[in-house]
């Protein structure tokens, strides 16, 4: 029996074989340590489902999710890795591996063609850092049935994601995604446990479906008049919304309709806030 891929050792032995080196172009960083690679997919919810990894590098993650899942699916771009990947993973039979950038790929289709066979579908991934957010947004804008994904992102991201007003990580892509999902960081990856190692800290955040209270008419509208809300962190909503083709005397009837402080700037309101905004805003 093989010892783990996430061990130094396995590792080790996987890249000296192919004579293999990390790619920074692609944010290629393998986890080397079998305990966290392990837990990340205890957590993925992927237990008996389907899971779709983006980036399964030399397989690390790809093992541990397969002994727990019914089905994987593992895009990777790197064509270097695809022969390691058949040699490494080659003891399980529920893995496929598609040799494919994951922002050219129908998400949709994959999911629904997935949907046919297995009751769940969820993502799980270390994700490649230098394109964590189209990844994630293309995830998003999918719509996609996905009950949960769990991603390794750097640090900040993730204190991004889940920043809560008036804290200095708050901002549109926190208002947008907490409209979307309940995210929460799960674990926090010191950078010691990658080879290479990286020369910033990680964290796993997870992303689950949620009975979302706050509907709004437009989705990619609301978004945008977020991002508007936001564009200048340090001027006053009253002026960044100015910037969005409406008059000063909508915009302050609109800010106080909604009982907020003329003064207000973007980053005090919560959801909420944004959504009666911009429910006011379209209303008129
Ligand atoms: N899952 C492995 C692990 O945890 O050790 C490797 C993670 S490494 C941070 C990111 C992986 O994503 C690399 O294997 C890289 O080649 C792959 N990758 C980068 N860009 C990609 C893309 N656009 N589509 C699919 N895979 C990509």
């Amino acid at each position: 029996m093989n010892k783990p891929i996430a061990t130094v050792a396995r590792t080790n032995e996987i890249l000296k074989k192919f004579d293999l080196y990390a790619k920074k172009g692609y944010g290629q960083n393998f986890i080397v340590e079998p305990g966290i690679v392990r837990k990340i997919a205890e957590n993925s919810k992927g237990s008996d489902q389907c899971v779709i990894e983006i980036g399964p590098g030399i397989g690390a993650l790809t093992e541990q999710l397969s002994l727990i899942a019914k089905h994987v699916i593992a895009f990777e771009i790197d064509d270097r890795l695809i022969d390691v990947l058949a040699y490494s993973l080659a003891d399980y039979n529920n893995i496929e591996i598609i040799h494919k950038d994951f922002l050219e790929c129908n998400f949709n289709e994959v999911v629904d063609e997935l949907k046919k066979q297995y009751e769940k579908v969820v993502v799980c991934a270390n994700l490649p850092y230098y394109i964590t957010t189209p990844i994630l947004f293309k995830i998003f804008e999918s719509k996609a049935d996905i009950d949960c994904i769990t991603v390794m992102v750097q640090k900040e991201v993730a204190d991004r994601f889940c920043a809560i007003k008036s804290t200095k990580d708050y901002n549109a892509l926190s208002v947008i995604t907490q409209y979307l999902y309940n995210v929460k960081t799960i674990m926090k990856i010191p950078r010691t446990i990658f080879n290479p190692k990286p020369n910033i800290d990680s964290a796993v955040v997870q992303f689950t479906k949620y009975t979302n209270e706050y509907e709004v008419e437009n989705e990619s509208e609301f978004f945008d008049f977020v991002k508007g809300c936001f564009k200048q962190r340090r001027k006053t909503l009253y002026n960044n919304l100015k910037e969005l083709g409406k008059d000063g005397e909508f915009v302050k009837e609109c800010i106080l309709a909604c009982q907020l402080n003329e003064s207000i700037r973007a980053e005090a309101c919560d959801l909420k806030d944004f959504v009666r905004l911009y429910n006011y805003w379209r209303s008129l």
